[in-house]
């Protein structure tokens, strides 16, 4: 069983509208404002999952500025849970310090969502080390047993769009600090599993596990056996970011490397199984 951990789908009406979100929602025009960014709806994300052999996918929204935006783009995830319930698996998305977000995020707990994220700390003005403030949240988040997903980015190296500032440093901070959560950091937490060297920093991140997301345009092939060696096959996360990058390409990149098969799974579906509790197929 294979289980894509971060995907993005956006309703056919934010599709047919993007011209209009592009001019109005800052981050989206950073990340849409180029006509070759591409969307997909929940329907073409089942075609492609269907055409590489992907079973399962969690799905995300967006980091929007406006509120409306993020109710409008939780209910059509549900929505499309409910379409494809075999197939999808819906994480809300609301902006941490909005005055209204556990209300959203209740509404969503009650509509059968299973986790939080992306949440992308520039695209949604909050600082991921910013413990105080993140702490409703984040209580919320424990008390559910909701996995979050956050995007984290490598403090070095090329400028992309979307990439912001959450550093492992900040990923770190924000792990140790709420030990309740169980997180999946995106893009190979922006280089921190390389710190799970440490002993003592090993220890505070055992509830985080990473995802591969955009690692063909970030890292040679190679991170995979890198960080199996480093971390143990049991903490990494199959995520493609479709429709950034097709799935389709990283399991042509696993595939290349000689894995053991145990890994192979390990990595594809049976950590995503276990965290997120999915019955296995
Ligand atoms: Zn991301």
């Amino acid at each position: 069983m294979i289980v894509d951990c971060h995907t993005h789908i956006f309703s056919p009406e934010i599709i047919s509208g993007r011209e209009e979100h592009v001019q109005r929602e800052a981050w989206f025009s950073h990340l849409y404002g180029a006509p070759n960014a591409r969307m997909a709806s929940a329907r073409e994300l089942v075609a492609e999952m269907d055409r590489c052999g992907i079973d399962r996918a969690v799905v995300c929204g967006f980091a929007w500025n406006s509120f409306d935006l993020y109710v409008e783009t939780n209910s059509y995830i549900a929505n499309a849970v409910s379409r494809f319930p075999d197939r999808l698996i819906g994480f809300a998305n609301v902006p941490p310090l909005h005055p209204k977000a556990l209300a959203e995020l209740e509404r969503c707990l009650d509509l059968g969502f299973r986790g939080i994220g992306e949440l992308k700390p520039e695209g949604q003005g909050f600082d991921l080390a910013d413990g105080a403030s993140l702490k409703p949240l984040a209580g919320m988040a424990a008390e559910n047993g909701l996995p979050m997903l956050v995007h984290l980015s490598e403090p070095v190296g090329h400028l992309y769009p979307g990439k912001g500032g959450t550093s492992p440093r900040k990923g770190f901070e924000f792990a140790s600090k709420h030990p309740g959560i169980r997180l999946i950091y995106a893009h190979w937490g922006g280089g921190l599993p390389f710190y799970e060297l440490m002993p003592d920093v090993r220890e505070a991140l055992s509830n985080v596990w990473y995802d591969c997301s955009a690692s063909p345009y970030l890292y040679r092939p190679d991170i995979y056996r890198v960080a199996i060696d480093v971390l143990g096959r049991d903490k990494i996360l199959f995520g493609s970011d479709y429709p950034l990058i097709s799935p389709e390409r990283y399991i042509q990149e696993l595939d290349s490397l000689g894995l053991r098969e145990e890994e192979r799974n390990a990595i594809l579906g049976d950590n995503a199984i276990a965290l997120l509790g999915l019955e296995k197929a």
